[in-house]
């Protein structure tokens, strides 16, 4: 039975790509492998497998008795049902460490990198494998997606100097242009359902015992989701509404380098005391905040302790 390669929960182009390579690498190093998603590509990550020849991973949505290899994340809020009855085989992953457990060793590659895709490609060079051009194509999309184009704090050198690598194995001469590319596709929301664009780039957390949802879309401008705000609004007050303590969602200018979060929260202090702003009614704008991961989860870790 072939182990499944999967990402986390409401994949991004990271947790899609990364389960491609993963399981290209692994298939070659001889691993009875096969990549698999938990949801269909968002339109950035069709963007990429179209622009680069790969087909979207198999989704799945139980992982009940099998063998599993997880990338872009650890955490079991972010896992498939099925996870107690699951073997965890191996983790590539840039998160802070979740809270899956194995019974047995695994092989972990956990690095403070901005991406799933550095690692993949040190991976790579390690085994001595070749990286297909579509792969690599794919990786460097990936980097750019993660990084916000090299903008986000999370961004490391390694970052940088993979994205070099990839670029000259890909075949890509203007890194910068394909990024704005790219995000031009991922600012898109005409025509798509408020749920669908809440939940694009969205996880659950647990901090000290509240079930907290943050999501986040990136956008070239903010202007772009000016029409669809309040809707937006209207929608994570029902995602909260199922049992939630607060739903935040960021709206990330990535010219400008900072988020309006919309705010929906049994106690809305969390906010001013995570990030020392008074919110204005639903929302606040947080000058330089680009990262969920690394400006905004920790923060409202400490607020809500
Ligand atoms: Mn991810
Ligand atoms: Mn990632």
């Amino acid at each position: 039975m072939a182990a499944f390669v999967i990402g986390h929960m409401n994949p991004d182009t990271d947790s899609i790509v990364a389960a491609i390579a993963a399981a290209d690498l692994y298939a070659k190093r001889g691993f009875d492998v096969v990549a698999a998603a938990q949801g269909a590509p968002t339109p950035e990550t069709e963007f990429v497998l179209k622009k680069f020849g790969l087909t979207a991973p198999q989704v799945i949505d139980d992982v009940a008795g099998k063998d599993l290899y997880l990338v872009d994340f650890s955490d079991l809020a972010q896992a498939p049902k099925g996870m107690d009855s699951a073997t965890v085989l191996g983790i590539v992953d840039h998160h802070k460490l979740g809270d899956v457990t194995t019974s047995s060793p695994l092989e972990a590659w956990i690095w403070p990198v901005g991406c799933t895709g550095t690692v993949l490609k040190n991976m790579y060079d390690f085994y001595g494998v070749e990286l297909p051009k579509g792969i690599a194509g794919a990786l460097l999309c990936a980097i750019l997606s993660d990084t916000v184009i090299f903008k986000s704090p999370t961004c490391t050198e390694a970052d940088k100097k993979a994205v070099e690598a990839l670029a000259k194995i890909a075949g890509v001469d203007d890194v910068m242009a394909l990024g704005m590319e790219m995000f031009k596709v991922k600012s898109a929301v005409e025509g798509a359902a408020m749920s669908d664009l809440v939940f694009r780039d969205y996880k659950d957390f647990d901090m000290n015992g509240n079930k907290v949802g943050i999501g986040q879309l990136e956008v070239v401008d903010l202007s772009i989701l000016e029409p669809v705000k309040a809707g937006l609004q209207e929608e994570i007050a029902k995602v909260k509404s199922e049992g939630r303590h607060s739903v935040f969602l960021l709206l990330t200018d990535i010219m400008k380098e900072g988020s309006e979060m919309l705010i929906v929260s049994d106690d809305p202090s969390v906010v001013e005391k995570a990030f020392g702003v008074k919110a204005e009614g639903s929302s606040v704008w947080l000058p330089g905040v680009m990262s969920r991961k690394k400006q905004v989860v920790p923060n409202f870790e400490k607020a809500f302790k």
